[in-house]
């Protein structure tokens, strides 16, 4: 049988602040969005406040003017998660990150090897990564990903670590409501509810026609997984993403050409750096406009060959805003959307290799020094 352990970081943003600034500990702060302006971490001692998630800030300061308000460090929290993910490969072969602050660790097998107990070398883990990293972390330990991740939630609310053993499926299901399980989100909560379904335990009663008709495979899938039978395994392979979205809001509403061009061509950064980080180059750049009544502008185009560099892709992005944007109409956010994204380097017959490796090398200087100054240390100048 397999063993899963998954590790999820403790209020990982707030961690990692008070990880560079120890004087914000046992403190209540919470770490602020920078696009939208809303609460995505809290302490503890935010929480217990009554800080809610996702909470606009400027309500979150004018209610609980005691609490620490930080606007998120995206390069810190990323360096934070590597040195969290290699601590974690110390342990065993296989790891599959699953988010900034989580991941699974396979731990199958690994009793004999350490001679000792699962929710000992769970406990293990734990205590290595506060001592190599410094930031606490939450482990829960089962055969299957789904009933790891909902040990991992009860770890949370105990001392850390929790194993959901085969034996203790049934007792701990019937504890459990439907909407903790990974995967049963709001609506599907909802329809379960609607058929008396409320306890994860009477999810797994729902025999397989039924369950067919309710959620389709998945919802096979998802039963399977709460009965200990591990249908999702772990891969440490990369699955590339269909598409990359970055969007945000003006800090004002506006109809200022330039400014918009801008917030495009700095969001087109931000997604060509994302596309560097996992060696893909994109096909098509797709450019959005949302008005000050949420009327939503779009256009995309096809580029002659994949890119991933910045200054193959404002080109379009002119082209494509000055065909979309309509003077005098007041804008709210703007975003580059692209898609179609490839692995392979295929070359057109036009193209320069000479030119690819310029903007190449130049592209690499600029996430070198980003990630060693921070975001937006370079701009690159627009001539409009
Ligand atoms: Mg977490």
């Amino acid at each position: 049988m397999a063993e899963i352990a998954l590790v999820d970081c403790d209020s990982f943003f707030v961690s990692c602040e008070q990880l560079v600034n120890p004087s914000l500990l046992n403190k209540p702060v919470c770490v602020t969005s920078n696009n939208n302006g809303c609460v995505v971490a809290r302490s503890k001692e935010a929480k217990s406040l009554g800080i809610k998630m996702g909470m606009p800030v400027f309500m979150a300061k004018k209610e609980f003017p005691q609490a620490i308000y930080l606007s998120g460090n995206m390069s810190l929290y990323g360096d934070v998660s590597d040195r969290v993910m290699a601590t974690l490969k110390e342990y065993s072969p296989l790891i599959e990150i699953y988010s900034i602050d989580e991941a699974f660790v396979d731990l199958t097998g690994l009793r004999k090897l350490y001679r000792k107990s699962y929710i000992e070398i769970a406990k293990e883990i734990r205590s290595g990564v506060k001592e190599k990293v410094g930031v606490p972390v939450s482990i829960g330990v089962s055969s299957t990903k789904v009933l790891a991740k909902l040990a991992s939630e009860k770890a949370k609310k105990s001392d850390g670590v929790y194993k959901i053993g085969f034996r203790d499926i049934t007792e701990e299901l019937k504890k459990t409501d439907i909407s903790e399980i990974w995967g049963i989100g709001k609506n599907t909560t909802a329809l379960l509810n609607k058929y008396g379904i409320r306890t994860a335990c009477q999810f797994t009663l729902i025999e397989d026609t039924r369950m067919t008709k309710l959620l389709g495979k998945r919802g096979i899938e998802l039963k399977k997984e709460l009965l200990g039978e591990s249908i999702y395994k772990i891969s440490d392979k990369c699955i590339p993403p269909k598409s990359i979205q970055k969007t945000s809001s003006f800090a004002k509403f506006t109809s200022d050409e330039s400014y918009i061009i801008n917030s495009l061509n700095y969001h087109a950064h931000r997604a060509c750096r994302k596309l560097r980080s996992l060696n893909l180059k994109t096909k098509t750049v797709g450019v959005m406009l949302r008005t000050k009544d949420f009327k939503v502008y779009y256009q995309k185009v096809q580029l002659i060959q994949p890119t991933d560099f910045e200054f193959d892709i404002y080109e379009n992005i002119k082209l494509i805003f000055t065909d979309t944007f309509i003077p005098d109409v007041i804008y709210r956010s703007s975003g580059i959307i692209f898609e179609n994204l490839t692995e392979q380097t295929q070359l057109s017959l036009f193209s320069s290799t000479k030119e690819n490796k310029k903007g190449g090398n130049l592209a690499t200087a600029w996430d070198k020094l980003e990630d060693k100054y921070g975001r937006g240390i370079i701009f690159t100048g627009i001539k409009n």
